[in-house]
């Protein structure tokens, strides 16, 4: 067996393990429920993936998570409705 002739110091060591480290993933945020995802993969929270719904996240719920599971997609589609209505100009204002 090859046995190594001479002792490697700490720093060299260390120097060699300088590139031994975790990264933090890259992140985006879907596009239909706002959750950070990661890319090029389909929405675990919404289950969609390219405008179009890939995964029945209701599926495999309970009776008491798929109430607020349904009840919390509810709350996010109303909140897109009320987004898609133009905000009021300065002459609707001063109307009222
Ligand atoms: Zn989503």
């Amino acid at each position: 067996m090859a046995v190594p002739k001479q002792k490697h110091t700490k720093s060299r060591r260390n120097k060699r393990r300088a590139h031994i480290f975790l990264s933090a993933p890259v992140l985006t945020n879907c596009p239909k429920c706002g959750k950070s995802i990661l890319p090029h993969t389909a929405c675990s929270n919404c289950g969609y993936y390219k405008g179009r719904e890939v995964i029945d996240v209701l599926k495999k719920l309970t009776k008491k998570e798929k109430k607020i599971k349904e009840k919390e997609i509810a709350a996010k589609e109303r909140e897109e409705k009320m987004a898609e209505k133009k905000p009021l100009s300065w002459e609707e204002l001063s109307k009222k």
